[in-house]
């Protein structure tokens, strides 16, 4: 039953509630409440309202509404990047709490969540130090003023995924702002405390109502509306390729702009020259970081075949130590999985990758320690003796599980890493520059680390080639995406031109 805060009078929601439409925050009209649990020992961290279809259309209306008629969209460029600059300030203030949110939701460790809010206040100040200006066009003739100039999209739907939830959010978030956007956020069903912090925040800071709008609640119902509403202008996507193939042919129906982040099925190559140590240390940060629920997780192992054996013993012996714990356990080293339904699916690609012939080196279990009964653990687990025919190679399980697959020559690693739909991302290890910067010019991903893997920086542009995705986030390119581009081109002197001969 919804809290008695939660009312709804007449099929409306009024008084308090976890949605923000309009700039008020209200319940869910239909009285639905989801409950939140952590998935490190499923203890409940809070309940929230449960939009449908109709919660949100009315959030879209409110963004619509914000976006024709209101101010923000036409407030000056540095007016709104110092409201971002002001975001950037509050959650710097707020930063144990939202990191106390995040690892809750996410079960990640606390230490993590806390990068994380680093991370999104470095997002806000790099789009807050942003300026867009009129490009004036010479055509060559007196009597014209030619002028390009940059607007806002318009109504902006941001759907997010509960890896990273806050940062996957303010990649989305800060850019549509600064554009003059208006939005409705929806981040994931089982992730979302942190937006709900965040829309605290811009509510702190009096952004006129209908300018940030959020729903929560399951894709298919609270998010179905978003893709489809002719009030959108813009679908911006983080998560499955399945969902975002659907939103895309989705917005297709209305012409809506669409970015897509889609995620990766990463190949970090060893070559047998690499910094061994190093080599090993990151290859083990790659995979296993967030218990591999990240989309640029180097999940797929590509090593020199002469180096194979002493690599890959190795890199067993050091992932056989990894320790599993809740986000406050302070020897832990990662956490559990997000959902006991996200553990399942993990499990049923190491099962598939065995069936297809991957030798089994380590984990393909769920832990066995009585105190981590409670969440969601998966062991970390590599599968040695892969190919790219294999679907556990293929696909993302978004889980703790390395593939390894060998190579022979420099031309095998670049052609197997390639051998994907996806494109999002991929390491290089080798001590020879040149190797390194032919090996990178030759992948075909979005962003290729080369003696690294997993740096983040906001100023860098981040987005996949091929089926990990259409459009860049952060970065000046990032912005694009939220602005379109407007000619203008006015004559000064207008005069008859005579094309067509006048009549007497
Ligand atoms: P998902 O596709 O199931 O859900 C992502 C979001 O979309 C959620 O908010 C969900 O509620 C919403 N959604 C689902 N169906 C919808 C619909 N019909 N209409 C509107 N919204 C809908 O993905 P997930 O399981 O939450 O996230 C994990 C996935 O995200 C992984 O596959 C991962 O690769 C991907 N990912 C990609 C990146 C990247 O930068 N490329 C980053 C993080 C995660």
């Amino acid at each position: 039953m919804a809290p008695a805060h939660r009312a709804t009078r007449g099929g409306e929601a009024v008084g308090m509630g976890d949605l923000f439409i309009a700039g008020a925050w209200v319940g869910a009209r239909a009285g639905g409440v989801r409950e939140i649990r952590c998935p490190a020992d499923g203890s409940l961290v809070t309940t929230v309202d449960e939009a449908e279809a109709d919660d949100t259309e009315a959030a879209i209306a409110a963004a619509r509404e914000a976006f024709d008629h209101g101010p923000w969209p036409r407030l000056p460029f540095a007016e709104r990047a110092a409201v971002l600059d002001k975001v950037a300030d509050l959650l710097e203030r707020d930063k144990a709490e939202v990191a106390r949110l995040e690892a809750l939701d996410t079960g990640k460790r606390y230490v993590e969540a806390e990068y994380d809010v680093d991370d999104v206040v470095s997002v806000f100040r790099h789009y807050a130090t942003l300026s867009e200006e009129p490009r004036r066009v010479e055509v060559g003739q007196e009597n014209v003023d030619s002028v390009v100039v940059r607007e806002p999209v318009g109504v902006c739907a941001l759907i997010t995924p509960w890896n990273y939830p806050l940062l996957q959010t303010s990649w989305k978030v800060a850019p549509a702002l600064l554009a003059g956007c208006t939005f409705v956020l929806k981040p994931s069903e089982i992730t979302p405390s942190s937006a709900i912090h965040l829309m605290r925040i811009l509510e702190e800071l009096e952004l006129p109502a209908g300018v940030g709008n959020l729903v929560l609640g399951a894709g298919p119902s609270a998010g179905g509306p978003l893709s489809i509403d002719p009030r959108v202008d813009l679908v911006s996507f983080t998560g499955g390729i399945g969902t975002g193939k659907q939103l895309m042919r989705n917005a297709a129906e209305t012409v809506k702009k669409v970015a897509l982040e889609l995620g990766g099925k990463n190949p970090n190559i060893v070559f047998e020259d690499a910094h061994f140590d190093t080599a090993l240390d990151f290859a083990l940060t790659a995979v296993f970081l967030h218990s591999g629920q990240v989309c640029s997780a180097g999940a797929r192992l590509l090593v020199q075949e002469s180096l194979h054996d002493r690599f890959v013993d190795a890199l067993v012996e050091r992932a056989s130590t990894i320790r599993l714990g809740g986000p406050f356990d302070e020897s832990a080293e990662t956490g559990p999985l997000t959902s006991a339904a996200h553990r399942d699916k993990v499990e049923a690609y190491v099962a598939a990758g065995l069936a297809e012939g991957a030798v089994l080196r380590l984990g393909g279990a769920r832990p066995e320690d009585p105190a981590l009964a409670d969440g969601f653990y998966y062991l970390p687990t590599v599968l040695d003796r892969c190919d790219t025919s294999m679907s556990v190679t293929k696909e993302e399980s978004f889980g703790p599980v390395l593939t390894v697959e060998t190579f022979v020559e420099e031309a095998d690693a670049i052609r197997i890493a390639n051998d994907s739909i996806y494109g999002l991302a991929g390491g290089v290890w080798t001590t020879d520059p040149d190797k390194a910067r032919r090996v990178a010019a030759a992948l075909r991903m979005g962003t290729v680390w080369i003696n690294d893997y997993h740096p983040y920086v906001a100023q860098a542009e981040w987005g996949g080639y091929k089926q990990s995705g259409i459009g860049r986030e952060l970065g000046a390119v990032g912005l694009e995406e939220y602005l379109e581009t407007k000619h203008i081109w006015t004559n000064t002197a207008p005069e008859p031109q005579h094309w067509f001969a006048p009549g007497d």
